[in-house]
């Protein structure tokens, strides 16, 4: 079994809230969400990480889905997309994804 969560949460291993899903990529609700809808869209299969990502078209895939996960999310005013990469991006989990994030107003700069 893999020692990955988020592999594990692609493959039905691990629970997670899906809110959508396609054949490249799963949405599941971040089990520590830091506004009011925070999402995350991961590949099915595992990518390290932005820096490990090496098929544009899945790139375009994930992407494509965030917007659809902010559309269904109802994020109408607005929305931020965050990858975190690396010890200085603050990245904790080694399988890429796209934080979706909405509901609230967002600072820029980010901490
Ligand atoms: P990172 O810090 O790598 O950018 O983001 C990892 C995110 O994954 C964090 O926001 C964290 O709350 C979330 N997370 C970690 N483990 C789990 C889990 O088992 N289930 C869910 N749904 N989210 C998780
Ligand atoms: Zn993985």
């Amino acid at each position: 079994m893999s020692e990955c969560i988020f592999c594990r949460i692609a493959g039905g291993d691990i629970d997670a809230v899906v809110v959508g899903e396609g054949d490249e990529w799963v949405a599941f609700r971040d089990l520590d969400p830091q506004s009011p809808s925070h999402v995350l869209v991961i590949p099915r299969r595992h990518v390290g990480g932005l820096d490990a990502l090496t098929d544009a078209a899945l790139g375009g895939a994930l992407l494509s889905a965030c917007r659809e996960v902010a559309r269904r999310e109802g994020l109408d005013g607005g929305y931020r997309v965050v990858t975190n990469v690396g010890r200085d991006g603050g990245q904790s989990v080694a399988h890429l994804h796209f934080h979706v994030m909405g509901g609230r107003p967002f600072a820029w700069p980010p901490g």
